[in-house]
């Protein structure tokens, strides 16, 4: 399976920030799938300014409604007409600061498909449930309650204790959880859930990259603070190749 490398901004990034970047990327030879999700305010500016590359644009996250009576959300439909084409749900910076359940992540990815958009679902335990050798039941857990039924769409394996800190699981550590993963959307899904992209995040960088990308089952990377630098996301992606 190609492999997908997308980088999360989170709430990083300017108008000039942004153009800087799409400059520097978009006539670059990239060998994997990649792909951008800038804070809401930026899509429309990067899906205009990388019409024509290979790199896509995705949001960071969507309302479960299309539109309506929600101050300060972002509808499915909206990133769609602003040029996105994927959109991450339930990362767990919103499963921890906004409180989102499984079945709202849920809600949000059926939306996200409604819209034409691809959703990339995030799940991930955290420290203390890896500690207690909680961590397949809870990503089991997230992954029942989070993906609809049908779900065409891509999941994101994120520790939450890796994301940010610098820290990995061991490569080990990563393959024993995909190919839970995988085990489980073949499961549910059948031969569907066997094509189905199952990408790693937490604290990827160009000195890592080739290393996690190996590993079985590993279709590709979410990436955050090293997706904010051209050079690295590229260094990234040429890696993962
Ligand atoms: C993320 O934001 O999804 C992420 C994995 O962040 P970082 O790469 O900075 O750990």
């Amino acid at each position: 399976m190609r492999k997908l490398i997308a980088g999360n901004w989170k709430m990083f990034g300017t108008l000039a920030m942004a153009g800087a970047w799409a400059n520097a990327v978009r006539g670059a030879a990239i060998p994997v799938d990649a792909l951008v999700c800038p804070p809401a305010p930026l899509v429309s500016l990067m899906a205009h300014a990388l019409l024509g590359s290979t790199v896509a644009v995705g949001g960071q996250d969507c309302h479960a409604a299309d539109e309506g009576a929600h101050t300060g959300d972002v509808s499915a439909p909206m990133l769609r007409d602003a040029g996105a084409t994927h959109v991450i749900v339930g990362h767990s910076e919103r499963r921890a600061d906004h409180g989102e359940t499984d079945a709202g992540v849920r809600a949000k990815a059926v939306a996200a498909a409604r819209a034409g958009l691809l959703p990339i679902v995030c799940v991930g335990e955290t420290e203390a449930e890896r500690d207690a050798g909680a961590a397949q039941e809870v990503v089991g857990r997230q992954l029942t309650g989070s993906l609809p039924d049908g779900f065409a769409g891509v999941v994101a394996y994120e520790p939450v204790w890796a994301i940010g800190t610098g820290r990995t699981p061991t490569a080990a550590d990563v393959a024993a959880m995909h190919a839970f993963i995988r085990q489980t959307l073949e499961q549910r899904f059948g031969s569907h859930g066997a094509g189905l992209r199952v990408l790693y995040g937490g604290s990827v960088k160009p000195a890592n990259a080739a290393e996690l990308l190996a590993v079985p089952n590993v279709d590709g990377a979410l990436v955050g603070g090293a997706s904010l630098k051209a050079d690295d996301f590229l260094a990234i992606c040429r890696a993962s190749a």
